[in-house]
């Protein structure tokens, strides 16, 4: 095994990953902030090296600062964790050309998978099933462009190639805005994304996100650890994840599981990821892959009782998964709230010095955090400071000990989205399972209305 690990990345990801070292008996090494210089996880690490100023461009994205601190570490590994450089094909290939082992796929697949035009290509050879729409990247010439339309079906979706993070996406009613919709994209796309390329999709009116995750080797195996609903969210961002999907028949997810695996198999997939669907009236749609770790995974982990980092590291060293798809069993139900540093009815982030952190505990609770008393949580980076994650053997006991669990935690000196976690646990449409990508957003736009007809 690798005896050093350096993590590039900070937070809970840069925590949790240091715990599946230690548990592989690996030394770490945490490269941080100026920000981040008193971070728990930083002093627990066994070295930690400073790599600039707490603006994330001069820290956490700078990566000759990074590959040097590998050098000067002895470092043999680097996990890019996710968000800031987990997906950055660049760096991934400087990592191996300075001779250190990436903790991800090689830089060919996150390129690939990072061009959506090209990961659509790759997933319609290989039998994933997509959203109807463009074959490729649109034509240049208006008339094809409208031709194509015609042929999907309004609404559509113009998204750019390049796009990410819910942004380069515009939805076309009709045909009378196309033209136009499709310019602005391609505008926004070249001078975001620096790929102006953008394609077509029939646009989904109400469908839930369901995405597989999945664990492939360097020997030729992959395998898919179930599904995760993901479907609460707020302006694309995932507020609150659950295993399994409840509702959805698990043959359907074997099958669209299994294709995903091939996929994997057929691209030369290494390590951990996950392919993001729509799923509307009983059907899968890919829309992306993310190459990485993703914020959601433990509650694959509480029902599969894989640890995905550390089969991500042991994976990334060369050895074969130790199990096979019909060794995987799902057992029972997890549910994951973000716990984000914010205003919870105007979603402002709330930084500064959290004066008293109680976390909650007992029988099928998991809280992954870096947070502690006295910890300052610095205005440069993402709100999350921490996920509270609840298990049970069926949905309703998940839930139940979700809620015993919100009701435990004491957050103060800052502001956070406990009291919206503790009102959606009792929200009869999600209590009751499987609402749309858009519920929660109607969900607060209700909250508003009713806090204005109770004054
Ligand atoms: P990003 O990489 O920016 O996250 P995605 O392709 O994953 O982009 O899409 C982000 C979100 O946009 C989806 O979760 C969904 O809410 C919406 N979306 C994307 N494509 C469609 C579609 N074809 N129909 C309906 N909604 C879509």
């Amino acid at each position: 095994m690798f005896e050093k690990v350096l993590i590039a990345n900070r937070g809970e990801i840069a925590l949790r990953i240091q715990r599946a070292c230690r548990e592989l008996g690996i030394r770490t090494v945490v490269v941080h902030s100026e920000a981040d210089t008193d971070a728990k996880y930083v002093k627990l690490a066994d070295e930690s090296v400073c790599i600039g100023p707490a603006p994330s461009a001069q820290s956490y994205l700078n990566v000759p600062s990074i590959i040097s601190a590998a050098e000067v570490t002895d470092a043999e590994a680097i996990h890019p964790g996710y968000g800031f450089l987990s997906e950055n094909a660049d760096f991934a290939e400087r990592v191996e050309q300075s001779g250190f082992a990436f903790i991800g796929p090689t830089a060919e697949t996150i390129r690939l998978m990072g061009d959506k035009v090209s990961a659509k290509r790759a997933m319609i050879e290989a039998g994933v099933p997509c959203v109807p729409g463009s074959e490729g990247a649109l034509p240049e010439d208006p008339k094809e462009i409208v031709k194509i339309a015609r042929a999907v079906g309004y609404p559509v979706i113009i998204k750019a190639a390049g796009g990410g993070g819910g942004r380069g996406m515009r939805v076309v009613h009709t045909e009378a805005a196309l033209i136009n919709a499709v310019n602005m994209t391609r505008a926004e796309a070249g001078a975001a994304f620096n790929n102006p390329n953008v394609y077509m999709e029939k646009f989904l009116e109400n469908p839930r996100h369901v995405e597989i995750q999945i664990l492939a080797d360097t020997h030729g195996n992959a395998v898919y650890l179930g599904e995760r609903d993901c479907s609460m969210q707020r302006r694309h961002q995932k507020v609150i994840e659950e295993a399994p999907a409840p509702g959805i028949a698990r043959k359907m997810i074997e099958k669209v599981g299994e294709r995903c695996a091939e996929a994997c198999r057929k691209i030369g997939y290494r390590g951990a990821g996950t392919f993001e669907f729509l799923y509307e009236n009983g059907e899968f749609y890919f829309i992306e892959m993310n190459t990485r770790v993703q914020v959601e995974h433990p509650v694959t982990e509480m029902i599969t009782g894989i640890d995905i980092v550390q089969e991500q590291i042991r994976v990334a060293f060369g050895e074969k998964l130790a199990f096979r798809q019909k060794d995987i069993v799902l057992n029972g139900h997890a549910i994951e709230c973000r716990i984000n540093a914010e205003d919870p009815f105007k979603f402002t982030p709330s930084p500064g010095r959290i004066t008293n952190w109680h976390v909650a505990g007992g029988p099928g609770i998991r809280v992954d955090s870096h947070v502690y008393n006295g910890y300052f949580v610095p205005p440069n980076y993402d709100s999350m400071i921490g996920k509270l994650i609840a298990y049970g053997k069926t949905r309703e006991q998940a839930m139940a000990r979700m809620r015993i669990a919100l009701s435990e935690m004491v957050v103060e000196g800052i502001q956070t989205n406990i009291p919206l976690h503790r009102e959606l646990m009792q929200d009869a449409r999600f209590v009751e399972g499987g609402t749309s990508i858009h519920y929660l957003e109607h969900r607060l736009a209700q909250r508003v209305t009713d806090k204005v007809t109770e004054k």
